[in-house]
């Protein structure tokens, strides 16, 4: 039986195999031949052999890794790319990548999922011999092609990883077409290894500190971020002093003297610890909670308003500042007509509330401009 009278099948969204409905033909210029394995040519006529592998190679993102085989599995429908390490790759432990004496077969061969062919499974296959390193003991020899432990390719997990960070869960499972659970351990590998690439906590001068609400509940996280590079640097379950003392502890001596200047919220939970440890460091406030304080002050003022006028016997006047509200609260940008008319008649109808209305808006604006103006701005304001 040729390849091209074999049903092709079609990978789904759901992530299922279905075969093509009769009338859907697929033709597809396989050059593979025979039944069950049918092997592909890698090394045929003289000076054709080297080109195809050295591409196999970058489609499956190989490295340091010499390509043996490739066969399609008839029965399975899935590509097998039978490999092994370079020499240089060979019996190393995988913890400290040192050389080790070989110990046995371990449990034969076995397959690593690689990236996709289009929409057709791809399989590395390979020995996974044991080794027995003096430090780890007995353990399963590093393969250049993936991580310790991990059933998938490094460049596999590399992108799952990236989809991870750019899309959402279901979207990463179905077009990986991996469990969840999966997308979780793989996540953690490569988060573990770029962690030992990175250091973190090198260089920090200008940190964010906040909290952040976890599931249901009063369930917090204590998050640190670096304002040079954006980057979350470390969280932790907890809105403490405690906390934020573990970190500075992890921080070290050194680290903490480094630091110019600390975002927070006013919380003391955060402002003590950093008052006592960190000699050079400014606390301030970062530009949402400002905002939210000058909101926070605008809606009481309205408030009050709105009572004084509703004692005064004005319930219509009261019931105008009331739908005032959103008007109020809103970016100057954003209005629509309804909203700018409400303000309008707020500027009419109470100086002070539209007074407060502009000082608020004033101060958002100081966010907004180029650094010197900004300067130039506050001084005003705060006048
Ligand atoms: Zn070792």
């Amino acid at each position: 039986m040729t390849a091209a009278a074999a049903p092709r099948c079609l990978a789904t969204r759901s992530g299922r195999w279905e075969r093509p409905t009769s009338g859907q033909e697929v033709r597809t210029p396989r050059r593979f031949y025979g039944s069950g394995f049918s092997r592909l040519e890698l090394t045929g006529k003289a000076g054709r052999g080297v080109r195809p592998l050295r591409l196999w190679k970058r489609l499956l993102g190989l490295r340091r890794t010499v390509i043996e085989e490739i066969e399609f599995d008839e029965a399975e429908e899935v590509l097998v790319v039978s490999v092994r390490p370079r020499a240089r790759e060979r019996d190393r432990c995988p913890r400290c990548r040192r050389r080790c004496p070989g110990y046995d077969q371990g449990e034969g061969r076995r397959r690593w999922r690689a990236l996709d062919m289009g929409t057709t499974f791809c399989f590395v296959e390979a020995d996974a011999p044991r080794v027995r390193c003096k430090r780890h003991g007995v353990i399963v020899a590093a393969v250049p092609w993936a991580r310790h432990d991990a059933a998938f390719t490094s460049s596999f997990e590399d992108q799952t990883a990236w989809l991870t960070v750019n899309t959402s869960k279901t979207a990463v499972a179905e077009l990986m077409r991996i469990a969840w659970r999966s997308v979780g351990w793989i996540c953690e590998r490569v988060a573990a290894e770029a962690q030992t690439q990175l250091d973190l906590f090198a260089d920090l001068k200008r940190l964010g500190v906040d909290e952040i609400s976890v599931r249901k509940g009063q369930r917090y996280l204590t998050i640190v971020i670096d304002h040079d590079t954006g980057r979350l640097v470390w969280a932790h379950p907890g809105r403490d002093k405690q906390t934020v003392y573990k970190f500075l502890d992890l921080l070290g001596k050194d680290g903490c003297e480094q630091i110019q200047l600390v975002s927070c919220d006013m919380a003391d939970w955060i402002a003590v610890p950093v008052a006592e440890r960190c000699p050079n460091a400014e606390v301030c406030l970062d530009p949402f909670h400002v905002i939210k304080l000058s909101t926070d002050a605008l809606d009481e003022i309205r408030r009050e308003v709105w009572n004084d006028t509703r004692k005064a016997g004005q319930p219509g006047l009261a019931r105008e500042l009331k739908g005032a509200r959103f008007a109020l609260w809103m970016n100057p940008e954003r209005l629509t007509e309804r909203h700018q008319h409400k303000l309008a008649r707020v500027q009419e109808i109470n100086k002070d509330l539209y007074r407060a209305y502009l000082i608020a808006q004033q101060l958002r604006m100081i966010y907004r401009v180029p650094r010197e103006q900004a300067l130039e701005r506050l001084e005003a304001w705060l006048k």
